[in-house]
């Protein structure tokens, strides 16, 4: 069975990374890709497990290779999500969720229209300053850019299929676990394990009764 691609996005400082971290403590059969990235690691961030921290130079040669299902400049760095990870992890029936801008969200939608996207949502421009500001990541002008970015981004939601308002963290949490349980029990993609269990799948024109 295909496993299914889950992404998920929305504005900086929404709390995407926080509610996924808790997401992937609880799911078996997910794993999150990794991208990469140009921009400068954090202290609390670890190499190849927040992202793989690469060069420019390093960056441009993976977009030459086609090594990325999409890539984008975000606040002024690139970033980008391994075709490969994805596509193996895929074929292997493990689900696998994404963390991307609205930009990249909408590149994968055109060529993955089966994917499941969910978009982050603050519960209003005010916190989601706030949240910024109390993370303390940015420089006051790379906080202004996320701020200025988060208007257009807000402004895309209706291309989703879900929307999460991400006041309560735990709220969230049990509402992004619902999303992803509620998609894999879709009949479309249940239908190789039915098959499996001897359901056949092809309609029967003719009842008894
Ligand atoms: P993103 O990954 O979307 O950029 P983060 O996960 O880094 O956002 O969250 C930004 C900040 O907001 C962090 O300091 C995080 O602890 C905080 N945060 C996340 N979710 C909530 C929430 N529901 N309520 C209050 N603060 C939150
Ligand atoms: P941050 O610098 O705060 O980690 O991330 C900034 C933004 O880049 C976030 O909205 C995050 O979702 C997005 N991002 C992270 N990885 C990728 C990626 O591979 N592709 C795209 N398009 N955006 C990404």
């Amino acid at each position: 069975m295909i496993g299914c691609l889950f992404v998920v996005s929305g504005p900086s400082g929404t709390g995407k990374t926080t509610i996924l971290r808790k997401i992937l403590e609880r799911q078996d059969n997910l794993e999150f890709s990794v991208s990469y990235t140009t921009r400068q690691k954090r202290e609390c961030e670890e190499e190849g497990k927040d992202y793989f921290f690469v060069s420019r130079d390093h960056f441009e040669d993976l977009i030459e290779r086609n090594e990325f299902i999409e890539w984008a400049r975000v606040h002024d760095n690139l970033y980008g999500t391994s075709r490969k990870y994805v596509d193996s992890m895929l074929e292997n029936g493990t689900n696998v969720i994404l963390d991307i801008d609205v930009q990249g969200a909408l590149n994968v939608l055109r060529q993955r229209p089966e994917a499941v996207y969910v978009f982050i949502a603050p519960p209003s421009f005010d916190e989601l300053k706030r949240r910024l500001e109390f993370r303390g990541t940015e420089r006051q002008e790379q906080l202004q850019t996320r701020l200025r970015n988060a208007r257009w981004e807000l402004s895309k939601i209706k291309r989703f299929q879900y929307v999460i308002v991400n006041s309560d963290l735990n709220h969230s949490v049990v509402q992004l676990e619902a999303i992803i349980t509620s998609e894999q029990l879709r009949v479309d993609r249940m239908k190789d394990r039915l098959h499996g269990a001897g359901l056949d799948f092809r309609e029967v024109d003719v009842r008894d009764n």
